[in-house]
């Protein structure tokens, strides 16, 4: 480690310097997508701000274990294969391609493990099972649930009690529930399901519920207590507090993650992304477009990744125009250098400037970061045959993520 990170920590509520477990090993577990839709701009964001973390994380730790699983099972996968009529299997394996052709666009570094939910299900079996030696979930018309009542910290995350939360939110009210917060840890199989989402389980076939699927994925590969935890801001509740109830419940040692990250709303045009508006957006529909994967992934950048961000025509052509001043320097640089220096000379990552380190090191203050790097350009020029700016400003560029090297 060779500089001091600090990050919002949702469960402290505060700005806190990142101490991990272990000496110079960090361990990053993302909820990932649900393979039922192609990525839209609010997905995307949250890919590209963790993205911006782990490497932030990669420049300051040896070691670095990100996980960022992908939700193969799920009511809306089932709901979406039945609609098209195609099988779950040929739905969740034809999405999960084009995640990753979209996120590939927008510069992402892959996370080190990317653990399918239908590839764990004995671990979410074994999770449950401990849940209920604990007394912390119960068996009612062959579903599994967990007790909300049983474990006095819930709401830890979100900072409500059992009567906000209930208010505040669309519990499914079910009779077998003893509290409507109770939420499924395992679901009995409809008549009408497709076989790849019906697995067997000690209460009969069935698929597990969502949150405990994040739950076994991260504790089989980060262990049961980690450093970071990261998501959307839409997950904190009830995702995220279920997910700490879960683990802490079935491994009472434990207080899984250390730090809680969450990354704000999208909006378009100043209201919300939704279907029935019309203005859903993906990110294959821009590039689509013609816009390069470099520019969205700038553009999802410039809002602090934990203040809402705003879709529109303005926001995406300064992106676009800052890339071009720079994507002409760097042309610029090849012609002056290039007979005797590539572009790899130029992408160093011993070149990449402090002062970027340090604002992104300040809870990814990516402004900031922008600042620099028009500091760093306005050094090439008024500097402008020598070799060693550009190779800051290029490699600094590079480090970010922002030269586009996967056309
Ligand atoms: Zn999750």
């Amino acid at each position: 480690m060779t500089f001091k990170i600090r990050l919002y920590n949702t469960l402290t509520a505060s700005k806190e310097e990142l101490i991990t477990y272990e000496n110079d090993l960090v361990k990053l577990y993302v909820c990932g997508p649900t393979v039922y839709d192609r990525p839209h701009l609010g997905n995307a964001r949250s890919v590209v701000v963790y993205d911006l973390l782990y490497r932030l994380l990669l420049q300051n730790y040896s070691k670095v274990i990100y996980v960022r699983n992908i939700t193969d099972v799920d009511d809306k996968i089932n709901a979406k294969a039945k609609e098209l009529q195609i099988p779950i299997s040929t739905l969740t394996n034809e999405i999960t391609d084009f995640f990753h052709a979209d996120i590939l666009a927008l510069n992402t570094l892959s996370p080190s493990h990317e653990p399918k939910a239908t590839e764990h299900i004995s671990e979410m079996i074994n999770l449950i099972e401990k849940l209920i030696i604990n007394n912390h979930a119960y068996v009612q018309n062959n579903h599994v649930l967990f007790d909300v009542n049983s474990y006095k910290k819930y709401g830890q995350l979100s900072r409500r009690n059992l009567d906000q939360m209930i208010a505040g939110s669309r519990v499914e009210i079910a009779s077998y529930k003893k509290n409507p917060l109770d939420f499924v840890l395992w679901k009995p199989a409809d008549n009408d399901d497709d076989q790849s989402s019906i697995f067997d389980s000690p209460w009969g076939k069935g698929r597990p519920g969502w949150h405990i699927e994040c739950s076994a994925m991260s504790s089989k590969y980060l262990g049961d207590n980690f450093d970071i935890h990261g998501g959307g801001a839409d997950l904190q509740f009830p995702h995220h507090e279920n997910e700490i109830a879960q683990s802490c419940c079935a491994n009472p040692s434990s207080s899984y993650a250390r730090f809680w990250i969450h990354n704000g709303f999208l909006t378009v045009n100043g209201e919300k992304m939704s279907k029935s508006l019309k203005n859903f957006i993906t990110v294959f529909d821009l590039l689509e477009q013609g816009i390069s994967g470099v520019a969205i992934r700038l553009m999802l950048l410039t809002t602090h990744y934990r203040k809402p961000f705003d879709f529109n025509a303005k926001a995406l052509s300064d992106a676009q125009k800052t890339l071009e001043k720079f994507d002409k320097i760097i042309a610029e640089t090849l012609e002056l250098f290039g007979l005797e220096k590539n572009l790899e000379y130029f992408c160093d990552k011993n070149f990449i400037a402090k002062e970027i380190l340090a604002s992104l090191a300040d809870d990814l203050n990516f402004s900031k970061v922008l600042a620099n790097l028009h500091d760093l350009a306005k050094n090439v020029k008024s500097n402008f045959n020598e070799i060693m700016p550009r190779r800051i400003l290029i490699s600094s560029l590079d480090f970010l993520g922002l030269i586009a090297k996967n056309k």
